[in-house]
């Protein structure tokens, strides 16, 4: 089988490109491991900055998001037994919006196939070959037969764990890693709201994030041993961890609910640089992974989407390489604005284990900074909603 661009990964970042090249004339493939059903229930991100509502309203599948996602013009941060609210809008004009990732999925998929976009699901045994001539493959296994897709070029989508990174010879790669020593423990849970808007706590026991998914659904993390396993962990236990990190901050009640999803995350920053290699290219997850703290990780995604569909319009339309050749500058500068974010969120605002007196001062005094000083909180509110970068 031929295509121009063979795209590795259904995940935002695969699926928003393969739709964003077809309304630009250009044929793509999506190769994805799991299945349709899998990709579609993942639980993970769920703010979306506004540059992301426009690239997908641009694409034609963001009705459901502008009707379901609620919009957000600020958040809290809780800290000392106080809260104190940053004001997205006031101080940026700009908000975000709350819609799940597994929804813009559903959009994404839909979209593609409404559209006669050639998705395979399942497949295994992806290999990359020849990415540094003009005619580069992929190589998998799909219902049980060997297949080629022969392309123009290859766009690694396929996040943090997948095949194409490796292929850019590690002589010519440089990776910048950071791991956390905790992780977030995460639950869905029946139920309204606790608060309108998403609320950040820093607590002496663990952080812990307040935030939502709909009216009736509810989504809330807090700070965990990453090696835990939820089994250690009974609803009750979760409710009480929950209560004592968030309800002593001005009178904030929790409102409790069934629970009838838990997971436990890992937190690391991650940069590949560079993202690119002969006729490869890699978008999203597969080049760069950020703490969650920030929300960044599939707007970054997008963000890289956007970055690429342009060159590769002013490569079939215009004959020009050079946006191509500079893909991974354009997109790196951005992506180290949201890693510095990510980390700067996230070291704020968790326990340290070891932390002395001292520093545990210092973040309270950031976070006093950061909720009285107007000159601080827009830069909080720029880097959240996405319009810091670069
Ligand atoms: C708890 C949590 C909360 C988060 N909250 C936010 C948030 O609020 N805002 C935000 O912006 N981001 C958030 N993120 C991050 C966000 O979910 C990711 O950054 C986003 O999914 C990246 O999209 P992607 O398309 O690059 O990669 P993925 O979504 O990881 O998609 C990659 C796809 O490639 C497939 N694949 C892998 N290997 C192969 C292979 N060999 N062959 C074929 N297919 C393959 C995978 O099955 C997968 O479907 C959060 C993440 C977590 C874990």
């Amino acid at each position: 089988m031929r295509t121009q661009i063979g795209i590795i990964g259904a995940g935002p970042a695969g699926l928003l490109l393969s739709h964003l090249l077809h309304l630009r004339g250009i044929d793509s493939v999506v190769l994805e491991s799991r299945t349709r059903e899998q990709i579609e229930s993942t639980i993970r991100a769920g703010v979306l900055e506004q540059g992301t509502m426009d690239l997908l309203t641009e694409a034609g599948v963001g009705a459901r998001m502008k009707a379901e996602g609620a919009l957000h013009h600020g958040f809290e941060l809780a800290f000392e037994g106080k809260r104190r609210r940053i004001d997205l809008t006031g101080l940026t004009g700009h908000s975000i919006t709350v819609y799940a990732q597994h929804e813009v999925i559903k959009d994404l998929v839909a979209a593609r196939i409404a559209a006669g976009g050639a998705l395979r699901f399942g497949v295994s045994e992806t290999s990359l070959h020849d990415i540094e001539t003009d005619s580069p493959s992929i190589r998998y296994r799909h219902e049980g037969e060997a297949c080629e897709l022969q392309c123009d070029f290859v766009i690694g989508c396929d996040g943090s764990q997948g095949v194409s990174r490796a292929s850019i010879p590690q002589a010519l790669r440089k990776d910048f890693e950071r791991v956390y020593p905790f992780g977030w423990f995460g639950i869905l849970c029946e139920g309204p709201p606790s608060s309108e808007e998403l609320i950040y706590a820093r607590h002496e026991r663990g952080f812990a994030l307040i935030s939502t998914r709909s009216r009736n659904v509810q989504r809330m993390y807090f700070q965990c041993d990453p090696k835990d396993s939820v089994d250690h962990w009974s609803d009750d236990r979760i409710w009480a961890e929950l209560h004592a990190r968030v309800d002593s901050h001005d009178g904030q009640k929790l409102v409790d609910g069934k629970i009838f999803q838990k997971n436990i995350v890992g937190m690391r920053s991650f940069v590949s640089a560079t993202m690119q290699h002969g006729r490869l290219f890699l978008a999203g997850d597969a080049a760069h992974i950020v703490p969650p703290t920030g929300a960044k990780g599939m707007n970054l995604a997008v963000a890289d989407v956007r970055v690429l569909t342009r060159a590769l319009k002013a490569f079939y339309v215009e004959n020009r390489t050079d946006l191509l050749d500079s893909y991974s500058e354009t997109a790196l500068k951005r992506i180290w604005r949201a890693e510095h974010f990510s980390y700067w969120m996230t070291s704020m605002m968790h326990r340290i284990e070891g932390a002395s007196p001292f520093e545990q001062q210092l973040q309270v005094a950031e976070l006093e900074y950061v909720t009285t000083s107007r000159a601080a909180a827009t830069v909080m509110a720029e880097n959240y909603v996405g319009v810091a970068a670069v």
